[in-house]
């Protein structure tokens, strides 16, 4: 059996990962749970899947949730905070780690599980976003494996030929071709834009997600975190890297090889298979997910991205050529203002322009350990704080 820890189970990713394993409870041990603050949610997880432990991100939740599974006669420790996160992450009874709580804050725990050298499941891209070369660095140190679950990188990894840790050119690839939807807004005008909403913007076309990753879908910052996270997952450079425009949702990426080779991963839109992939490489299982049937399909269109309309995606191409802090600094500027957004302080047209001014007023290009970088998320919120306070 196969000991699994999810952080975040009660989020879609975690939701999604659980449903894979339930179909296959000869392979999977679920050790340990985690969530931020729904009791209820993990209490119900906790039922179903008797899990060793259960986290939860502060200390009344973790009573609510203890007083609940006494109740219920479970035995199953509950322990609260990081480092909490931290040890579920690393436990001996542990082989693989479903990385799925959102934003920085899922850094430390992902990076404690690739220290204990687990196989490490990475749906949190901004972890990578924050730490890449660190993150990178470590798991190279640490014998851990990496897998990618986001739908794109799942795709990119499935087409990549061996050994292209050693370098791109010397495998015979490229570029990466990245596909987007474009989101819910791809056809808006600027004027539009202007006026949407947050249940809008969480309404996406082809992908029931999280709010944040919604937002971020929408504003296009998503697939701009993911050409950061590609750079480090393949070990290239940002101008290897292109996005490609694909409202459908089918092909969820290309790898194109020097001899005019384009290979694609196609699938209906179901995160299920990038995580029943990441789970049994290099077999494969089952997941649940319906199989892609081309001729309901019927009709593939592919266009360039419109940087002038979504300008989050030209701002990470610039965080990301910068280097060092700078993709710290985007992406917490980036999750204050979606925050903001989301409850109503900000506008969707002004979230670029905070993660702009961020970078210009945090211009960090010169690599930090992880102290330096957690201090410099830290200062950029604070950054992004500010100057929505003075745009409201
Ligand atoms: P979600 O908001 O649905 O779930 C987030 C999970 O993390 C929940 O379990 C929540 O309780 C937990 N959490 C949130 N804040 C926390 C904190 N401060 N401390 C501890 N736990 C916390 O998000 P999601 O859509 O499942 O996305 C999770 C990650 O996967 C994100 O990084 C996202 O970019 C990535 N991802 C998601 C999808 C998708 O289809 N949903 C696809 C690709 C990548
Ligand atoms: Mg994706």
């Amino acid at each position: 059996m196969i000991g699994l820890t999810v952080l975040g189970s009660t989020g879609s990713i975690g939701v999604s990962t659980l449903d894979v394993v339930a179909r296959h409870p000869d392979r999977y041990n679920v050790v340990a749970l985690t969530a931020n603050r729904d009791v209820d949610g993990l209490f119900q997880q906790c039922r179903r899947f008797q899990p060793a432990y259960a986290v939860m991100a502060d200390s009344d939740s973790a009573l609510a949730l203890e007083r609940r599974i006494s109740e219920a006669g479970l035995s199953i420790r509950v322990i609260a905070d990081v480092a909490g996160l931290e040890a579920v992450a690393a436990l001996d009874e542990v082989d693989y780690v479903m990385a799925a709580i959102v934003g920085a804050a899922g850094l430390l725990p992902a990076l404690a599980a690739v220290r204990a050298g687990k196989r490490l499941l990475l749906a949190n891209k901004e972890a990578l976003v924050v730490s890449g070369q660190l993150f990178m660095d470590e798991v190279e140190r640490c014998g851990a494996s990496l897998l990618p679950i986001d739908s794109e990188h799942n795709a990119v990894f499935q087409c990549m030929p061996g050994g292209y840790r050693q370098g791109l050119e010397r495998v015979g690839v490229s570029r990466i071709l990245l596909t987007a939807s474009g989101g819910p807004f791809r056809t808006f005008s600027r004027e539009q834009l202007a006026e949407v909403t947050p249940a809008q913007a969480c309404a996406h076309p082809n992908w029931d997600m999280g709010k944040k990753i919604s937002v971020d879908s929408a504003s296009m910052m998503n697939k701009g975190l993911e050409v950061i996270e590609a750079c480090w997952l393949f070990h290239t450079g940002p101008e290897a890297v292109q996005v490609v425009l694909h409202p459908q949702s089918v092909i969820h990426s290309m790898v194109e090889y020097v001899d005019g080779s384009v290979l694609a991963q196609l699938g209906n839109p179901d995160m299920r298979t990038p995580i029943a992939h990441a789970l049994a490489w290099p077999e494969r299982m089952t997941s649940g997910v319906t199989p892609l049937d081309l001729f309901t399909a019927g009709r593939f269109d592919f266009e360039p991205p419109d940087m002038e309309r979504f300008p989050c995606l030209g701002l990470a191409y610039q965080a990301i050529t910068a280097g060092g802090g700078t993709p710290a600094v985007l992406n917490a500027a980036n999750e204050v203002a979606v925050d903001a957004f989301l409850d109503g302080k900000l506008k969707f047209i002004d979230i670029p322009r905070i993660i702009e001014e961020s970078l210009q007023a945090l211009p960090v290009t010169e690599e930090r350990d992880l102290e330096g970088l957690l201090a410099l998320d830290g200062e950029a919120r604070v950054m992004a704080e500010q100057l929505i306070e003075s745009v409201a």
